[in-house]
């Protein structure tokens, strides 16, 4: 099986509170969406990688990536996740049949034994993605007060890569666009057709680094790493 890896980078991230995009902003000295890019190219399901970032920064990911010999295309992404997926999704090849991953760039630790156990239970269910327990409880909240408690056993926390039949999420996504829908991640499509969406465990190494905290844990974690 060889997919295809859209690495979603067009966001601005503004939680961050940097002045460029977060994915182009350095962890120990190299830019996220370089780091994230590599576990898609060592993964042994994937054949292609589409980055999708903001149109001022294409020329400075093409030659970030341009190593990498999955290499297929960096194109401008849109205003709403959906729309720069819909970007990366243009770009496979006529005809193609095949899986189709898509990875937020923000989740620069995805390691290639997560990206194809994702890979393979897409390809066996349809859909799939990796999630993680939830350890806090969870309380459901109106006016700043608490509701009732909710049994946490029934949640998962969602990752990427979210894996697809192409089909599915070509299908997935027309009918999101027609009724005018946004959705959160692709899965959320995909559920709106009443279609299974399987899991895989995810990894708590797979963060999404969204605050200035992220990176300071995210540099924590590789210096840690540098010295064992
Ligand atoms: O903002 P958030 O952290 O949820 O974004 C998740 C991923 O989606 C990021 O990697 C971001 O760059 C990407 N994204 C995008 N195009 C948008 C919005 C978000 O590619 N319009």
């Amino acid at each position: 099986m060889k997919g295809l890896a859209i690495l979603v980078a067009a966001g601005r991230g503004e939680r961050m509170g940097a002045a460029r995009p977060k994915a182009f902003l350095p962890l120990a000295g190299r830019p996220l969406l370089a780091r994230s890019a590599e576990p898609f190219q060592a993964a042994s399901s994937v054949g292609a990688i589409v980055a999708v970032v903001p149109p001022e920064e294409i020329e400075n990911a093409r030659a970030m990536l341009g190593g990498l010999s999955k290499l297929r295309a960096v194109v401008a992404g849109g205003a709403r996740r959906q729309d720069s997926v819909l970007e990366g999704m243009k770009q496979a090849p006529e005809g193609f049949a095949d899986v189709v991953l898509v990875h937020d760039a923000a989740r620069p630790f995805v390691e290639p034994e997560l990206i194809d156990a994702v890979a393979n239970a897409a390809a066996a269910h349809g859909a799939a993605l990796p999630v993680l327990p939830v350890v806090d409880t969870l309380k459901r909240l109106r006016d700043d007060r608490v509701v009732e408690t909710i049994d946490r056993a029934e949640f998962g926390a969602a990752q990427t890569p979210q894996g697809f039949r192409f089909g599915l999420l070509t299908r997935a996504y027309e009918q999101a666009f027609r009724d005018h829908v946004t959705v959160t991640d692709e899965a959320m499509a995909v559920e709106r057709l009443g279609e299974v969406v399987a899991v895989v465990p995810g990894s708590p190494r797979n963060r999404k680094l969204t605050t200035p905290e992220d990176m300071a844990w995210a540099e924590a974690l590789l210096r840690e790493e540098a010295r064992a």
